[in-house]
């Protein structure tokens, strides 16, 4: 028989079917080929009986890893997205699959020494080693497997642990999970009205759902049921969170309530413990996915819902090779296996809303909180009135003063540092006023090499500012604060504060979340300092306060979407606050406090916030009224780069003559025009949706047949950002 086979190796030149003799096989077996001088692992995608090619290579058969369902969502993403066969492939089977080796694996297992007793033991620890004497307590009844172990307490105790001789090691081929620890048994709950209205209509229902519920209105609860109800039907289920959110507790009560039919798709998995937990997916041992995006590919059969929790989340899309809105891909998997999706948010997407209130979407409300407490109140501190009365620092005055009692209170506080955007937009800091496009109505971005204002969406250029145009002051500054400033500053009038950061520096070493927020937990730090990162999926009883800093930063970012972006990250940090007993206060710092954002931030209006974005996107002619088509040309010679710009741009300026469909064109060095050593272009165009499938094709084919000789060259829909 001959197989049709996409050999490992991602490469555009290599990007079809090569043709080997083999076995009859199902579609989506794994084989073993020899490929030039190479050998390789190759992917059957299809068969015939004869080739038109002589002198067949064999192909040997692994396995077969990839079912037809996700070949045909192979396809699909191929075809959307325009990416190669191999690239999508990958993201179907763990790395383990990727070597003919066999992937079965056995894992050192620590017990302790029974020979002696206990304290015997705890005596040869010492006193000087806690960490030591608190691993052994933990595997004193049943043992575990050393990766977990190395997980919890680190290696330098399990290593301490093995040298004094007081654990005895075995190899176990056995699945371990590292998250075994925190199963989290939770009473049952009677569901309120709402909720179950919306179980019954997803558990009978099919197409998507929005489940639109501010934080604590019991959505989880909501997908448990469901989940449990396509269980009890002999189905599957996949459940996505954004990878931040995927925290023990989160994990803890899924197993509480399912047990081992959780299998956990977590990116800190090692290739072992992944290879292990697909494989349960496999073979049906478990029965539910959860995840971060790539939880979406798992190899379950007969999947009775998707759910994707914070379905606003950046997260879910991949804005790197290859490139896929999770959401779009999780759409088509649900309609391949008749099952209905759920996306689950306090603050949905424009998008995803807008398609709820046309009817495409159903809509699922979730009005109230089921927690004691309702949504704390925002208080609005203007910053330019700060100013004026003379506080040059980074904190308010009624910030300051909530922050001291607070602490007095032994309750703990968040302080949100608003990063995104920061480098770029100037701002006056005595009227608040900011510099926008005429054309585009977003804020304009400074570069400072060419001391120039630029819209990122036009290209349109401006002087820079020496004074304020709206009131005159020259006190025009590019704002750059850093946490550890904030840190500094609450430093000086509350010195005994036990003071952490939280962000990108901080968090880079390894275990760097839990190593911030366990002791935020365990209440030995009063204050977490921190950007975006602290806003999200974190449950903290005994916070109280919530200070959010720089409020507008995210609004002057040159981006379409900063007051979406804005309302979604206030209203989810101002969420923080009083999440338990004790009610909570949230303080946020801006200075445009009449900005719509705010006034409907301050209440959680999520529809009166909706209302007026979606007018303003409409008149502005920004998504969901058009899409957004960038294509990147990236290459190592400027004339190269120029040259597939320049060619890309021409054709696609006749598709815009013979469609019509055109809002805006427009081709331009990208805001960032040198990254990686690659000089990089940009041909931007906004279309009319009710085309956009006839002409994205054909723009993949401009692409796909101008490509730089030194460099790549991609297409994105809606990309994230456009620098
Ligand atoms: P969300 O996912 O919307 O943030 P959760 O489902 O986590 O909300 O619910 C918030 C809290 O309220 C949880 O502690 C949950 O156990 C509890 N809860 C949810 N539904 C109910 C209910 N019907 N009755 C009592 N408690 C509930
Ligand atoms: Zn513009
Ligand atoms: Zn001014």
């Amino acid at each position: 028989m001959v197989l049709e086979v996409i050999v490992d190796l991602s490469n555009d030149s290599i990007d079809r079917t090569f043709d080997y003799e083999g076995d009859d096989c199902p579609l989506g077996s794994r084989v073993a080929v020899d490929f030039g001088s190479k050998h390789l692992i190759g992917f059957v995608i299809g068969k015939k009986e004869t080739s038109s090619y002589k002198n067949l290579k064999k192909a040997k058969y692994l396995d077969s890893p990839v079912n037809d369902e996700q070949l045909q969502l192979m396809d699909f993403m191929r075809k959307s997205y325009n990416l190669r066969y191999i690239d999508v492939l990958r993201l179907f089977i763990p790395s383990k699959l990727r070597e003919e080796r066999n992937p079965e694996y056995a894992q050192l297992f620590l017990e302790i020494d029974k020979s002696r007793t206990f304290d015997e033991l705890i005596g040869v620890i010492g006193t000087r080693s806690p960490k030591q004497a608190e691993c052994l307590e933990y595997i004193r009844e049943k043992g575990q497997f050393m990766s977990l172990l190395i997980n919890l307490f680190g290696a330098s105790a399990v290593g301490g642990l093995r040298k004094k001789g007081v654990v005895k090691e075995s190899l176990v081929h056995e699945r371990s999970t590292p998250m075994e620890l925190c199963i989290n048994k939770k009473e049952r709950v009677v569901l309120t009205e709402p909720q179950k209205h919306a179980v019954d209509a997803v558990t009978d229902g099919d197409g998507v759902y929005l489940l639109h519920g501010v934080t604590g209105s019991g959505k989880t609860e909501v997908y448990q049921n469901v989940i449990e109800n396509m269980l009890s039907k002999g189905k599957t289920a996949i459940m996505l969170v954004p990878e931040i959110s995927l925290t023990p507790q989160v994990l803890g009560i899924f197993r509480g309530r399912f047990g081992d039919s959780v299998a956990i798709l977590h990116s800190n998995l090692n290739a072992s413990e992944k290879y292990d937990e697909w494989k349960r997916l496999k073979t049906g041992q478990a029965k539910i996915a959860i995840g971060p995006r790539s939880a979406i590919f798992a190899p379950l059969r007969n999947i009775g819902v998707i759910i994707i929790d914070e379905e606003h989340d950046t997260s879910y899309i991949s804005d790197n090779n290859p490139r896929y809105d999770t959401r779009t891909v999780a759409e088509y998997r649900a309609k391949l296996a008749g099952a209905p999706l759920i996306l689950g948010s306090a603050t949905p997407d424009m998008e995803t809303f807008q398609k709820a209130d046309s009817g495409k979407y159903h809509l699922l409300t979730l009005p109230n909180r089921v927690a004691k407490h309702e949504l704390s109140e925002m208080e609005i501190v203007d910053m330019t009135e700060e100013f004026r009365m003379g506080n040059r620092g980074i904190i308010s005055d009624a910030l300051k003063t909530a922050l001291t009692e607070t602490l007095n209170k032994k309750e703990q506080a968040m302080i949100l540092l608003n990063r995104r955007g920061f480098a770029s937009f100037l701002r006056c800091n005595k009227c608040g006023y900011i510099a926008k496009c005429e054309d585009c109505d977003v804020s304009l971005t400074y570069h400072k090499d060419v001391n120039e204002l630029k819209c990122h969406y036009c290209g349109r250029r401006y002087h820079m500012l020496s004074k304020c145009p709206s009131c005159g002051s020259t006190s025009i500054k590019q704002g750059r604060v850093g946490t550890e400033k904030v840190v500094e500053e609450i430093k000086s009038f509350l010195p005994e504060a036990r003071v952490l950061r939280m962000d990108n520096d901080t968090t880079r070493v390894k275990d760097g979340y839990s190593k911030i927020l366990t002791p935020f937990s365990n209440q030995e730090v009063d204050i977490l300092v921190g950007t975006q990162m602290i806003a999200k999926g974190h449950d903290f009883p005994n916070v109280t306060l919530v200070g959010i800093l720089e409020a507008d930063a995210a609004l002057y970012f040159s981006d379409y979407r900063s007051s979406e972006r804005t309302f979604q990250l206030i209203t989810q940090v101002a969420g923080r606050a009083g999440r338990a007993e004790k009610e909570g206060r949230v303080i946020l710092q801006t200075y445009n406090p009449n900005h719509y954002v705010f006034r409907f931030g301050k209440s959680y209006d999520y529809i009166g916030f909706y209302k007026k974005e979606i007018n303003a996107r409409m008149v502005t002619k920004f998504p969901p009224f058009t899409k957004i088509v960038r294509i990147s040309v990236n290459s190592v010679d400027e004339q190269d780069c120029l040259d597939s710009t320049k060619v890309c741009y021409q054709a696609v300026r006749e598709l815009e003559k013979e469609y019509g469909k055109f809002v805006y064109l427009g081709a331009q060095k990208s805001p960032i025009t040198r990254m990686n050593g690659l000089i990089r272009y940009q041909v931007l165009m906004r279309l009319v949706p009710d085309m956009y499938y006839q002409i994205i094709d054909k723009i993949y084919k401009i692409v796909d047949s101008n490509k730089p000789k030194k460099g790549n060259i991609f297409v994105e829909t809606n990309p994230q950002s456009l620098t």
